[in-house]
């Protein structure tokens, strides 16, 4: 269960501040990702002193923060990303928000912010979403993107556990990705830069790891490729595509049909539609599904001998979304990426349906 035996904010204590104005909803089509927001946010603080505040439901604006603030200086910061979703039937959806709030908490342990308890934190999200309800867009491909944030806010410039944390929610429309998340993408692999590491923090969500990432991301785009494939180690594993899990659907050295992703083993961020692709894949039954080390020599060798069917990115943002190529020591590894029938084009249908509530899940949560 989510509920957490430890003194927490409480959602029934929820103080909800109602906008004056209301801002007039855009419109989506072109809009670029995570600019537009929604009239409402949830706020919550924290202090060593008297523990958590009573979480507020407040117009959304500007914080005010300390200069010495530790968020800013140290980075002592996460976020989670996940979204709600309208169906045909007018009802909101959550897509297994239970499974963000838990990453969260790891997170949360991880850099030294306070516990909560998850199940409180998602009622709040779930109050958050029905006061700006009207802002979940009318639409079968587009969501309203939701953005936890957790800060310390240690007003000091002392390398420690904050003593004050602030922890709140902001809403952002996102269109759809289909227009351009079918078409695949290209990849730059270079053991130049390291993503996360063994003993690192990048099974967190932590924003650090974000911000260090952006230089390689530039460099990328400055050999002619889309996002970065990161890659882990002197045997160049392959850990991560961009800010997403990576997956290769390929027949393995032994001659099976196999469904493989990186293992958890610390240096991979456990997305929710890893384990989402994961568990539908194995309930098919149809093909080997492994979460096992896979280097570019691995790789390299399946697309020889013709072994490699498809390589796809999984996120929350697009779903999933196929590679088409790897620039990888100034050589351009094509990997096929039929459009129709393929694994990938399944599993966004598998999983659009059930967010969109096409398919009655226990993993879709009724806002
Ligand atoms: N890897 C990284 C580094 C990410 O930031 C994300 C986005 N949270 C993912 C993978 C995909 O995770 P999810 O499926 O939970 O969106």
């Amino acid at each position: 269960g989510l509920v957490d035996n430890i003194h927490s904010f409480k959602a029934s204590d929820l103080e909800i501040d109602l906008a004056q104005t209301q801002k007039p909803k855009p419109d989506l089509t072109g809009l670029a990702f995570g600019t537009v927001f929604t009239d409402h946010m949830l706020v919550v603080e924290w202090n060593s002193q008297v523990g958590w505040q009573r979480p507020r439901i407040q117009p959304f604006g500007n914080l005010s923060i300390h200069p010495a603030c530790s968020a800013l200086h140290y980075a002592v910061q996460l976020f989670e990303g996940m979204k709600a979703y309208r169906g045909a039937d007018n009802r909101v959806r959550l897509f297994r928000p239970e499974l963000n709030m838990n990453r969260m908490r790891k997170s949360a342990h991880r850099a030294c912010l306070p516990g909560f308890d998850r199940a409180e934190l998602l009622e709040c999200i779930k109050k958050l979403v029905e006061v700006d309800e009207e802002w979940v867009p009318h639409s079968d491909s587009a969501s309203l993107y939701i953005r936890p944030t957790f800060l310390g806010t240690e007003p000091s410039l002392g390398v420690k556990k904050p003593s004050q944390a602030l922890l709140y929610v902001i809403l952002s429309p996102v269109g759809s990705y289909f227009s351009t998340g079918a078409k695949p993408v290209s990849l730059w692999a270079d053991s130049k830069y390291i993503r996360s590491w063994k003993g690192g923090t990048g099974d967190c969500k932590m924003g650090g790891n974000y911000g260090a990432s952006i230089f390689a991301q530039y460099e990328a785009v400055d050999y002619g490729c889309q996002q970065v494939l990161w890659l882990y180690g002197d045997d160049h594993q392959i850990t991560e595509v961009g800010t997403m899990n990576l997956f290769l659907y390929w027949t393995n050295e032994k001659g099976e049909e196999e469904l493989a992703t990186p293992p958890l083993d610390g240096i991979i961020l456990p997305g929710i539609t890893r384990q989402s692709i994961l568990e539908l894949a194995q309930k098919w039954r149809e093909f080997k599904v492994c979460e096992r080390y896979l280097t570019m020599s691995d790789l390299r060798h399946g697309l020889k001998e013709n072994r490699v069917k498809e390589m796809f990115g999984s996120g929350t943002a697009c779903v999933v979304s196929p590679v088409g190529r790897v620039l990888y020591q100034g050589e351009n590894l094509q990997i096929p990426c039929q459009q129709e029938n393929s694994l990938a084009s399944r599993l966004m249908k598998e999983l659009t349906d059930i967010q969109y509530g096409r398919t009655l899940s226990e993993w879709s949560l009724l806002v």
